[in-house]
């Protein structure tokens, strides 16, 4: 695979001259200044460089561009939202990105069906607006909702804080279309709920981080809409008794829709940083809510009633405003995190069984290789879910340790070193540690079925 230099000469001018004639001149971006923000992630953490920017406005458009980097063998990168978390949308190693935010066409909800299909580029903030509006809901929501698009999130199999109630992104796609490494194109989009017929394509395509096929369209899955919901701010002694809680309220409250957790210094990190005291403090602070289509705070009132004693009175909302109120100090801590330093951010799950033990002995783990760091916790405890952010390594510290070491008391307890947010660049060297050689080997031949000329993000996911 050739690499392309920044400087725009011979090869690369070449090629910036052929991309021109794929999608016009303005939809080239090659001005350093102006492909500066696609060659950082947005925690500061992940950059490179690229020699161009392309912008393809249809699926032929994305397969002319494919079918020329291929033949001329220069890798490129997929990127939606660049919201991802692992350097996975960075060119990292000088590629070529190709943004799929132009993609962004969105056909009218088919009520009958329940489905909806959506360009790549759709944000999911329009996206969610557009189900609401045809009386829907879509399955999921995440933090990253106003920057995030349906193609990183198929990509990614991005989570969220639904999870527990609707599944991740691979439980919302019905069908696909994408355009492969050589630059053929594959659409199922009928949207047949029962389809047996072979390979599940999109499903394939669920975490695959742009190294099978460009995703330029998907067939959604949509849900019905809620207009009742209640939030509730839970105080809760220790993470132990959030894991009681959370199994407590999967069984009782049917119409549960997400059980979120924050850490004690994480929520005083995020009060700091919004300068607004929090309703309530614990040890571990759960964010929980219940939505159908009748009022369902009594049903949660239950719950909460049959989880025993808790450490001090919920707060609980109804109104939009109140309830948003109370999300800020779960949905905040992401930005917190950033504010405070640049991020070591890991995500990772465990057995419902063992997760309350990792938590209590992870950040003493971190302290011990490198006591200048602190440790925050929060995450999708309905699932299993714990994002450990680290923050004020220091200078000249190996970050690998670190992960290293937290990855080790992972895979101790049986968990897994990514639960929602992938592999990218970030994990790619530790991926060995929850898949075995077969199984690695598989995915390399994956890879080269799709992508013989080796061009799509070849430096994510699957170990060089
Ligand atoms: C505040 C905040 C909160 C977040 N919360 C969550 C959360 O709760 N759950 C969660 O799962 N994630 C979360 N994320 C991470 C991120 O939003 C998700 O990973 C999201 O799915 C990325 O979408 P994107 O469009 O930004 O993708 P990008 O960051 O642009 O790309 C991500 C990966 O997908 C590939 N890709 C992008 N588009 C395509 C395409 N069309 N075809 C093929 N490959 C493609 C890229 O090459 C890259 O490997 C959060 C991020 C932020 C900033």
């Amino acid at each position: 695979v050739a690499r392309v230099t920044a400087t725009g000469t011979g090869h690369a001018s070449g090629l910036v001259d052929e991309l021109v004639g794929v999608v016009g001149e303005r939809h080239v971006l090659v001005d350093p200044d102006m492909t500066a923000g696609y060659a950082v992630d947005w925690t500061g953490r992940f950059r490179g460089s690229t020699p161009a920017v392309v912008r393809p406005g249809s699926v032929e458009e994305v397969a002319d561009v494919v079918r020329l980097l291929a033949r001329r063998g220069i890798p490129l990168v997929a990127q939606g939202g660049n919201t991802g978390m692992v350097g996975g949308s960075v060119p990292t190693a000088g590629e070529v990105v190709l943004s799929t935010r132009r993609l962004d066409r969105l056909e009218p909800v088919d009520a009958l069906a329940g489905q909806v299909t959506a360009g790549a580029g759709v944000v999911l903030d329009r996206l969610h607006e557009h189900a609401e509006a045809a009386g829907f809901t879509f399955g999921v929501d995440l933090g990253a909702r106003s920057s995030c698009t349906v193609g990183g999130m198929i990509a990614t199999n991005a989570g969220g804080i639904h999870v527990l109630r609707y599944g991740s992104m691979r439980a919302q796609v019905v069908g696909i279309e994408a355009v492969l490494g050589d630059g053929s194109v594959v659409e199922h989009l009928a949207g047949l709920e029962k389809d047996n017929t072979g390979y599940d394509l999109a499903g394939l395509m669920c975490g695959s981080e742009g190294t099978l096929g460009i995703v330029t369209k998907a067939r959604l899955r949509l849900r019905p809409r809620f207009d009742h919901v209640v939030t509730a701010m839970v105080p809760v002694g220790s993470m132990a008794a959030a894991m009681e809680v959370a199994a407590t309220l999967r069984a009782t409250v049917a119409n549960l829709n997400a059980v979120e957790m924050v850490g004690r210094a994480a929520l005083d990190l995020v009060a700091d940083h919004l300068g607004v005291a929090p309703p309530v403090r614990a040890e571990v602070v759960l964010v929980v809510e219940a939505a159908a289509h009748h009022d369902p705070s009594e049903e949660l009132a239950a719950g909460l009633e049959a989880c025993g004693e808790l450490a001090g009175e919920p707060a609980v909302a109804v109104d939009g405003a109140a309830r948003r109120a109370l999300w800020r100090f779960r949905e905040g801590v992401t930005e917190a995190v950033n504010a405070a330093g640049i991020p070591h951010k890991l995500d990772v799950t465990l057995p419902a069984a063992a997760l309350a033990e990792f938590a209590d002995h992870v950040g003493d783990a971190v302290h011990r290789l490198d006591p200048s760091t602190t440790t925050y916790l929060f995450g999708h405890l309905g699932d299993g879910n714990v994002h450990v952010n680290v923050i004020g390594l220091a200078p000249g510290h190996d970050a690998d340790d670190v992960d290293r070491a937290v990855f080790e008391l992972v895979v101790a307890h049986h968990g897994s070193i990514s639960a929602e947010h992938g592999i990218g660049t970030a994990k790619r060297d530790f991926l060995h540690l929850n898949r075995s050689p077969a199984e690695l080997a598989a995915f390399a031949a994956l890879r080269r079925a799709f992508d013989p000329a080796g061009i799509l993000n070849p430096n994510v996911l699957v170990p060089t």
